[in-house]
């Protein structure tokens, strides 16, 4: 028996009450009822494995969470003005999993409200406004995020690109000019932000700062050539700017091999921003930074945030740290990572469409072409790989400027049974696909 209100009174209900710009997943919109780790089950009581969402960090309705929540939310919950061991403890513990300059935490409660924060904090210490961002990126739905953010201000919808606002290339490897020695894509990408900088010079002008997801993920689950970061962070504070790390999608142990993805390319930021996975689906989010910029920030107006901070979302926050340290979650989500994109690249011998596998520990992407050698995206065949493998039970996304690449960002409790399912159902929905498309 389904639960609750049938599909079509809840589509007719959102369209009548609901902001007419909120998107629904798949042509057939799928009601889920319940969630327990890695699988998501919906009102036929059908499960489905959860290949795409990134928040469920531990997996779906995780006990531990859930009981620290309910804990502390049964106990007292109030706002920072007051003292409270969980704001502390969390601090503690958050920030020990950054390098030692990054000492000093904010909380809030969204992706969006850290990269605002971010903002304010890199006024206080630059007193400046120009930003450098990469193109096609998204950092958040707030109107000043949306101008910082390509992915929006340049797509449908967008007002265009403001004057305070520099796009530098995405650093996508895979698409480099064949010209370019692997070695050198690093350097040659950064070129892109020198050319920023030198720009705004001969305006006498200079950049506040650079913000950068750590592994651009709208962009198409683009891993930074070596040495980009290293390069580009020299240049901007060589020109006087802070180098602000958005961790909210890749952040927190995804790619396994350490906490935070910056940490892969041998950079420490001046500010870290990081939401989704730290709560597991409470919203809690934060900003790391230094003592010196925290400093500045402390210029007589007090900072207040009437959730961020509070018992119970500190509760959360440090249920799921323990769970992660305590069930080694990052080592499995390196191992479990590596078993997929072995698969995928088996799979990418026997499937001429799949042009490129990338990935990191469960942070991954496969990019669909029409020839691999002109890399011309296969955008309906990712879409229907994307909507057979949901046929199929497993959920999974399209990303990119051409949607042309599938993302996946399963839980960092993902077992190599939940990876073997995935595999399979992957590789049966390509065999369909390409049939079909002959
Ligand atoms: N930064 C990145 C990289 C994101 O992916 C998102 C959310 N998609 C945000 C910021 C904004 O986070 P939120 O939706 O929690 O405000």
């Amino acid at each position: 028996k389904r639960s609750g209100r049938s599909h079509e009174e809840i589509l007719r209900l959102r369209k009548e009450l609901l902001l007419p710009n909120l998107s629904i997943s798949y042509d057939r919109p799928i009601k889920f009822v319940r969630g327990e780790g890695a699988w998501l089950i919906d009102d036929r009581g059908r499960a489905y494995l959860d290949c795409f969402n990134n928040v469920c960090h531990i997996g779906h309705a995780h006990p531990a969470v859930v009981e620290a929540m309910a804990r502390q939310a049964s106990t007292l919950n109030t706002n920072t003005r007051y003292l409270h061991d969980n704001i502390v403890a969390y601090a503690e513990r958050l920030t020990a999993t950054m390098p030692k300059e990054l000492a000093v935490a904010g909380f809030v409660n969204s992706g969006s409200e850290a990269n605002g924060l971010a903002l304010r904090l890199m006024r206080a210490y630059t007193g400046r406004e120009n930003a450098i961002v990469i193109d096609w990126a998204y950092h958040g739905t707030t109107q000043e995020l949306i101008e910082i953010s390509a992915y929006k201000f340049r797509r449908k919808g967008g007002k265009g690109q403001k004057p305070h606002v520099h796009v530098a290339t995405v650093p996508d490897s895979y698409h480099a000019p064949a010209d370019w020695p692997i070695e050198e894509h690093g350097k040659r990408f950064a070129e892109s932000v020198a050319d920023l900088i030198a720009a705004m010079k001969a305006r006498d002008e200079a950049p506040g700062f650079f913000l950068a997801e750590s592994i651009p993920s709208v962009a198409g689950q683009v891993f930074l050539p070596d040495g980009y970061l290293k390069e580009v962070y020299r240049m901007v504070r060589e020109a006087g700017g802070v180098c602000i790390a958005d961790e909210v999608q890749v952040g927190f142990g995804r790619v396994g091999s350490h906490w935070w993805a910056f940490e892969t390319q041998g950079v420490v930021p001046d500010i870290v921003t990081t939401g989704k996975p730290i709560g597991n689906g409470h919203p809690v989010a934060a900003v790391i930074t230094t003592r010196e910029i925290a400093s500045s920030f402390n210029n007589g107006m007090e900072f207040f945030n009437t959730f961020g901070g509070n018992p119970v979302s500190c509760a959360v926050g440090l249920a799921v740290l323990d769970v992660i340290e305590g069930e080694d979650l990052r080592r499995n989500a390196l191992e479990i990572g590596n078993y997929l994109i072995t698969a995928f690249r088996a799979m990418q011998e026997r499937y001429e469409v799949i042009g490129d596998v990338r990935g990191l520990g469960l942070f991954l992407g496969i990019e669909l072409v029409a020839d691999r050698r002109t890399k011309a995206p296969a955008t309906e065949i990712a879409r229907a790989v994307s909507n057979g493998a949901r046929q199929r039970g497993v959920l999974m996304g399209t990303e990119g400027p051409h949607d042309n690449v599938l993302k996946m960002r399963p839980p960092m409790i993902f077992s190599k049974r939940d990876a073997d399912h995935l595999i399979a159902v992957l590789d049966e929905t390509f065999i369909a696909v390409l049939e079909r498309a002959g």
